[in-house]
């Protein structure tokens, strides 16, 4: 770590270390191990990373990208988030296009920068059958939360129910006038769905604009569930709402 960080930034590289060197579950660390060593025939060549992923991206950043957890042969493989497989094909090319990425290239750990984005997940480590356990998830949570603190983002990009999940459980739609406390409920789950909020965790934030999508697994994008277009159109209003006067949002 260079001695020219600032205090924030060293705190930043310090929580990657932190949770590249985890090892809580047990069964995520055994299955990621024995992933590394046993590989995908394509695969067969390359040294797997094969442990906790650290968040892609430098603190504070404008947007963050909230995902579910590595891939066995994609961010597992790779060690960088959304890297090596079809999912992060299209992640890339979306943050490019909206100017949230140097390029589209989603193939290798050092390809590509991201521009004032940060890209994390709710698990890091990769999980059979990509679904981690409800403990798996809880046990990854301070990492998320100490994540939302250092990024300081003003839009948050949920990919999945299990991202949004996560991020409703940590905020509060915005209060506007005549609205109900039933209406400041966070709204399910949708692709599209959207909301201010002024609170993350116990902490006042400025203005926060978040966003469903649905994930662009290969199970939605081969399936036509998740078109270019549609993710597209996530990544417009992101970018809108980046842009526009914070005094004068509306979800
Ligand atoms: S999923 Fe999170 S808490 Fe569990 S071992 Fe991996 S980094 Fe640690």
């Amino acid at each position: 770590m260079s001695s020219n960080l600032s205090q924030p930034e060293r705190r930043w590289h310090q929580l990657q270390q932190q949770l590249v060197d985890c090892r809580q579950c047990s069964r995520l660390i055994a299955y990621g191990q024995d992933v590394a060593k046993t590989k995908r025939k394509s695969f067969e060549d390359q040294i797997y990373w094969g442990r906790p992923v650290p968040n892609f991206g430098d603190a504070p950043a404008s947007l963050l990208v909230v995902g579910l957890a590595p891939a066995a042969h994609g961010a597992h493989r790779t060690g960088r988030m959304f890297t090596g497989d079809q999912s992060g094909r299209w992640l890339y090319r979306a943050l490019h296009r909206f100017g949230f990425a140097e390029t589209e290239a989603w193939e290798q750990k050092d390809d590509n920068r991201l521009i004032d984005t940060i890209i994390t997940a709710v698990a890091h480590c990769a999980p059979p059958d990509n679904k981690p356990a409800r403990e798996e998830i809880q046990n990854c949570s301070r990492y998320l939360d100490a994540t939302l603190e250092h990024s300081q983002a003003r839009a948050i990009l949920c990919l999945g129910k299990i991202a949004w999940d996560a991020i409703a459980a940590r905020t509060q739609r915005s209060s506007v006038p005549r609205q109900t406390n039933e209406r400041r409920k966070v709204p399910a789950f949708a692709h599209g769905a959207s909301y201010l909020t002024t609170q993350i965790g116990s902490r006042p934030t400025s203005e926060t604009f978040v966003i469903g999508s649905y994930h662009p697994s290969q199970q939605n994008t081969f399936t036509g569930r998740l078109t270019e277009v549609m993710f597209d159109e996530i990544f417009g209003k992101l970018r809108e709402k980046l842009t526009e006067d914070p005094n004068n949002r509306a979800p």
